[in-house]
């Protein structure tokens, strides 16, 4: 065990794991093993573990529920933080705060029973409130960031900041003004409207994913990006790529954009397969697709 994994399971506030694999916890149910996984209960615990991870100059990953990356099967090194236990929510009037490791749909759920609108069409999309604040996560015409009013983070040494929606920039599937920091907790600022048509909205779109998406085998959602006028699984489906397979992993034959673990697929495979697409996306359309899950660590 390296010389600076000693130093930090002894002064850490919370578990840290060497050697944990990342496949155990990632949605796609792939990937190589994290340096180092250290699990903070609390945003006080993670800004510790910052802190000290900065004073020993080692590399560190934010991490929530892991559903929109894939690890190298080499792992990942550093210093790996999961969010995903920091939990809590509470609400002030029309104001919803959520801690980061909150998952993202109870988020929803709990905005939607209590009549207020503006995250109900983002239902059912896996992972905690950080990943979505960091990657503006969206769906069926709606984005994190459309009722985002604040972000409380913590920097590199562990200082805490609070963000406002008006200095950060966002776009699709992407925020600038995030780098380096790891999201504690959000805020968001939502309308009143009625809790039944707010429950009916939200059963309609959790219906409609069950329906287009295949849940029922590991994935980490939309490969791509949405280019221009257009839809990544569009253009994959009319290459005639829905099927393709690399080892274990295939496009879906359900939804073109997603890429799914059919069982024992490495990250390189999941990896190769995503280069595959691409390419033979490009060829045949001259589109360019772009990834929007995030790789980390070595293949
Ligand atoms: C079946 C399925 C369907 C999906 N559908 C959608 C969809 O409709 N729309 C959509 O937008 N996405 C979708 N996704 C992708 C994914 O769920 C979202 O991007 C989600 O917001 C990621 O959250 P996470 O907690 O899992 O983040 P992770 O995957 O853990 O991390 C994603 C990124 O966010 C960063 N990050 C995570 N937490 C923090 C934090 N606390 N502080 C700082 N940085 C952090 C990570 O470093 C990484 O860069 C889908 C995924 C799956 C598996």
């Amino acid at each position: 065990m390296a010389a600076w994994l000693e130093e930090l399971k002894e002064a850490a506030p919370c578990p840290v794991l060497p050697g944990e694999p990342s496949a155990a916890r990632a949605s796609y149910r792939a990937g190589g093993p994290f340096e180092a996984l250290a699990l903070p209960a609390s945003s006080a615990e993670l800004s510790r573990l910052m802190s000290l991870s900065s004073s020993l100059g080692v590399p560190v990953t934010v991490l929530g529920a892991m559903t929109n990356v894939l690890v190298g099967d080499k792992g990942l090194p550093g210093l790996t933080v999961c969010t995903a236990g920091m939990t809590g929510l509470s609400l002030d009037g029309t104001s919803l705060r959520a801690a980061a490791g909150e998952p993202w749909d109870s988020a929803v759920r709990a905005a939607c029973g209590a009549g207020l609108c503006g995250l109900e069409r983002t239902s059912g999309i896996p992972g905690t409130v950080g990943g979505a604040a960091k990657m503006n996560a969206g769906a069926y015409g709606q984005e994190t960031f459309d009722t985002l009013s604040e972000i409380e983070a913590v920097d590199r040494r562990g200082e805490r900041l609070l963000l406002q929606r008006s200095g950060l920039r966002w776009s699709y599937r992407a925020v600038e003004g995030l780098d380096g920091l790891a999201v504690t907790a959000v805020v968001f600022s939502l309308k009143r409207g009625s809790p039944p048509a707010l429950e009916a909205e939200r059963e309609r779109i959790l219906a409609a994913r069950a329906a287009k998406q295949p849940l029922d085998l590991p994935s980490a959602g939309s490969v791509f990006r949405r280019p221009p006028g257009d839809y990544a699984s569009r253009l994959i489906d009319a290459c005639g790529l829905k099927g393709l397979t690399r080892g274990g992993a295939a496009v879906s034959e359900k939804h073109a954009g997603f890429i799914v673990n059919t069982g024992g697929a490495t990250a390189a495979d999941i990896r190769g397969l995503m280069d595959e697409v691409r390419e033979r996306v490009r060829e045949r359309t001259g589109v360019e697709l772009r990834l929007e899950q995030v790789l980390l660590g070595d293949f």
